[in-house]
């Protein structure tokens, strides 16, 4: 079945919503297609914040916003983006108050702000209450927010349909060709349908279920990445992925920052606050990058609890006031998943896989570009976690997520607008359909082979063993002999279920499929990059190394793996130091 529209947003998270928005707003014939119900997007499952240099409680400014997220990034942040972020954060969040979304308060009526990691005023002096929250759900309150607005404003949805291709008129899109649409496939009745469409906009989200132990929801295998690097687009920075200092033990589901934003405290097996001796300054408000790597040196030292591999997240001391009202969610967490009263006891953490700094290379108006020069890949778009623009360069701030959904989808939303404005309704071949038709097919009637669970269970555990926390070249090359012959296995992957109706086992062959490319770019950029920076901790190159690899990665899909070139990052204010807090 074949669809024509101007515009197509592929995701329903926090970006794909926003830009919908601003494109019915403007008019333009625009669908957003998504593989889940639209609320069910990981946009919902955000805890902590989303951060704008709102000033409520304290002084702030947008400039102290911009240094922090560069000095956060390890240096990598392309500045001009991290600019456009800091400045825009607080239109938009305004913008949120006014769609009526249910911030807390404060006593007089302002929304209400909390600390969170790395956030501080003038330049690195102290902590600074920078995020606005609605209790720990802010996500959840974002995403219903942006969805009743779009409803409000009649966007079209195509509900569970899985994106399978991507569409190029004049040549593949990483060699001059435009975006001209895409294939889904709809999971009701496994029937491809063709959009054909002027822009497209990639927010897939990330891909944490890369890692056996992680925060992410089960659809965050990198769809969108992938299908653009299978089309000569390289993919940024992916060596840099961020591991959060608190998921529950053993499961990875995430605690929020917000807990340690509201004081909480992180515990070793002697009762000690052991980040004290790695930040003196701001202690559990440290970066991520920097939390995680002390729990992993705790626990390899023998400080962890009982000896073991955990250590504590203790919130008792802040009260069942605080507790009930601003960390609900995640105290039931604790609950329900471990049984643990976190009024009364402290609650058993490790580092959990959390979130992809790299992603599709864009510019600041969400283009996607394609090369060390940023040739602009014309009507393709991408924003929010499946994009790199850079504004987190090789570590993201807690809240920066959030912040970056609202401020490129918005602007994602304008720029195809305009752009669609431009150019005629492209038209795909006649057989667009039938490549990714025949490779569907093929997994489903194979009578028999490797199991889909089995390799990706295989996958998360090398992902997660030696791609992790602290990294090695010698632990990088048995990533990269296991994700090949992961890969190679796959070839011969079959699926028991043959049918059409929901068939989410085929489906999750296809994402298996997606997240080995997202591992191999990963492990080989990893591999390459011969220092330490931000979420990148090469025990072999402890330093950073700014002479030799002040640069973004770019990998691009080679005959026999990914192939590496790189390209300079914006420096516009804040020269490279050293990163203490
Ligand atoms: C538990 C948790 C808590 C977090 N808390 C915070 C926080 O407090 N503050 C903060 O700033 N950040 C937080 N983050 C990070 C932040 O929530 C995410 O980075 C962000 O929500 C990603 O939004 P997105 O719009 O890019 O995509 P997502 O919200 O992940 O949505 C992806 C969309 O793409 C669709 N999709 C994917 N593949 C396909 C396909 N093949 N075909 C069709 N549709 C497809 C999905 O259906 C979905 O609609 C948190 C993340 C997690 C996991």
């Amino acid at each position: 079945m074949q669809h024509d529209f101007d515009a197509l947003i592929v995701g329903s998270g926090g970006a794909g919503l926003w830009a919908a928005l601003e494109l019915s707003r403007a008019g333009v014939r625009t669908a957003v297609l998504t593989k889940l119900y639209p609320t069910r997007s990981h946009t919902g499952a955000a805890q902590g914040g989303v951060c704008a240099a709102l000033g409520n409680l304290e002084e702030d400014h947008w400039e102290w916003h911009m240094f922090d997220t560069v000095k956060g990034g390890d240096y990598l942040v392309d500045q001009d983006a991290a600019e456009v972020l800091a400045r825009e954060a607080v239109e938009t969040v305004i913008e949120l108050e006014h769609m009526g979304l249910p911030f807390n308060r404060t006593p007089e009526g302002k929304i209400d702000q909390r600390l969170f990691g790395g956030h501080t005023r003038n330049f690195g002096e102290a902590p600074v209450k920078r995020a606005c929250f609605a209790a720990d759900r802010t996500g959840h309150m974002i995403l219903q927010t942006l969805y009743q607005q779009c409803i409000k404003a009649g966007v079209r949805f195509f509900d569970e349909y899985h994106v399978v291709d991507l569409l190029s008129e004049g040549g593949e899109l990483g060699s001059g060709g435009r975006a001209a649409g895409v294939v889904a496939y709809r999971i009701a009745d496994g029937e491809l349908h063709v959009f054909n469409a002027k822009a497209v906009l990639l927010a897939t989200g990330g891909f944490g279920r890369m890692f056996r132990i992680t925060s992410n929801a089960h659809s965050l295998t990198g769809d969108g990445a992938a299908l653009s690097y299978r089309h000569g687009i390289p993919l940024e920075d992916m060596e840099f992925y961020q591991f959060h200092p608190t998921g529950i033990y053993g499961i990875g589901i995430l605690l929020s920052e917000a807990a340690r934003g509201e004081g909480g405290y992180l515990l070793n097996d002697k009762g000690e606050r052991f980040m004290e001796r790695y930040a003196p300054r701001l202690k559990e408000l440290a970066p991520r990058d920097m939390v995680s790597r002390a729990e992993y040196i705790e626990i390899r030292e023998g400080r962890g609890i009982g000896g073991k591999d955990y250590l504590y997240l203790d919130v008792r001391h802040l009260g069942r006031a605080v507790i009930e009202e601003k960390l609900p969610d995640i105290t039931d967490f604790a609950r329900i998943y471990l049984g643990v009263e976190p009024l009364t006891e402290p609650v058993p953490i490790v580092p959990t896989a959390h979130y992809a700094m790299g992603g599709i290379p864009t510019n600041l108006e969400t283009e996607v570009v394609r090369d060390d020069v940023n040739t602009v890949v014309p009507g393709l778009f991408s924003a929010g976690e499946s994009a790199c623009v850079s504004v987190h360069g090789a570590n993201r701030l807690g809240t920066n997520s959030l912040v970056d959904l609202l401020v490129f989808g918005r602007r994602a939303g304008r720029r195809m607008a305009h752009y669609v404005r431009q150019v005629e309704l492209p038209h795909s071949e006649p057989g667009a359909a039938l490549a990714v038709g025949a490779e569907i097919q093929e997994i489903r009637e194979r009578p028999a082979g490797e199991s889909v669970s089995r390799l990706r269970t295989e996958l998360q555990a090398t992902m997660m063993d030696h791609c992790g926390v602290f990294r090695t070249s010698e632990m990088l090359s048995t990533a990269l002999a296991d994700v090949r012959s992961i890969r190679q296995r796959y070839g011969g992957v079959a699926v028991t279920d043959k049918g059409c109706v929901f068939n989410t086992e085929l489906l999750e062959a296809r994402e298996l499929g997606y997240l080995l490319d997202c591992a191999e770019t990963t492990v080989v950029a990893a591999l390459a990059r011969t220092e330490s920076r931000g979420a990148h901790s090469r025990e072999d190159y402890p330093e950073r190394d700014d002479a030799n690899w002040l640069k973004h990665s770019l990998a691009y899909r080679g005959e026999g793996g990914p192939e590496l070139r790189y390209k300079p990052v914006s420096i516009t204010r804040f020269e490279p130091k050293p990163r203490t807090y």
